[in-house]
């Protein structure tokens, strides 16, 4: 099943899933309880948010080789991971703001794990239970002032600077999906999740170990060789196989 998550007229905002003749609106949400209403929206009327609003973004750095060995840096022997705040979280079709000052600015497509239950020290081998699904993320990244501050907080943490989208696939197998990212239909990164150095479950039992996850929370994996600059006028599109295709503009802050 795909779920997303749309505004409707009056700026009501609910969950759906996704059928074939449109958007299958439901009541509830699908962490808890949620049955399908008789709203069906088709799918050129949608305006689709980013598919859930989480308490925190959690993000694994270096997670694939070719990625670690561009910014010539070894890949670690544990998950080195860091926080986007919840407020960089934007959906498809959203402006990417670059703020000034911001100098560089980098995408990085990465398979997000949309986290289903209260998640505490999770077994590697149970995380399946708890997690709901994975949607398609853009990490965006100054690449200017990751290395002015020697941390990661400002430099991916700006409003706009989560892409997220556009739906939860809730029944596909996170290894071996196809990651790609085009910047103006040149593609930039192209890659399989299978390449990641640490898995989905492992990722997911690290970081339950250290923090608890809630319903809505998201875990980005790690990006793929091949990032690059990004500018406004530009159209950014993360793909993974199965899940789809998140299109966000790129435009100049003030
Ligand atoms: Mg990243």
């Amino acid at each position: 099943m795909k779920i997303v998550r749309v505004r409707l007229p009056g700026e009501e905002i609910a969950y759906g899933a996704v059928e074939p003749e449109g958007i299958r609106i439901h009541q509830g949400t699908p962490f808890l309880a949620w049955e399908p209403t008789a709203g069906l929206i088709p799918f050129a009327d949608a305006h689709l948010l980013a598919p859930v609003f989480p308490t925190k973004v959690v993000c694994v750095g270096r997670n694939y080789a070719e990625h670690a060995a561009e910014h010539g840096v070894a890949v670690p022997d544990e998950p080195v991971i860091f926080l986007k705040p919840s407020t960089a979280v934007i959906g498809p079709g959203a402006a990417i703001v670059i703020p000034p000052g911001a100098g560089e600015v980098h995408h990085e497509a990465e398979l997000a794990i949309v986290v289903g239950k209260v998640s505490h020290r999770v077994p590697a081998e149970d995380a399946s239970a708890y997690i709901l699904g994975y949607t398609a993320a853009n990490d965006v990244s100054s690449r200017t002032l990751q290395k002015k501050d020697g941390q990661w907080t400002r430099a991916k943490g700006f409003d706009t600077f989560c892409p997220l989208g556009p739906a939860i696939e809730t029944e596909v197998d996170p290894l071996g999906l196809r990651i790609s990212c085009s910047v103006n239909g040149e593609l930039r990164q192209d890659a399989s999740t299978e390449d990641m150095v640490f898995g989905v479950a492992e990722i997911f039992a690290f970081v339950t170990r250290v923090m608890t996850l809630l319903p809505g929370d998201v875990v980005l994996t790690g990006t793929p060789a091949g990032v690059g600059p990004i500018r406004p006028g530009d159209r950014v599109e993360v793909e993974i196989e199965r899940i789809g295709v998140l299109l966000n503009p790129v435009v100049a802050g003030s």
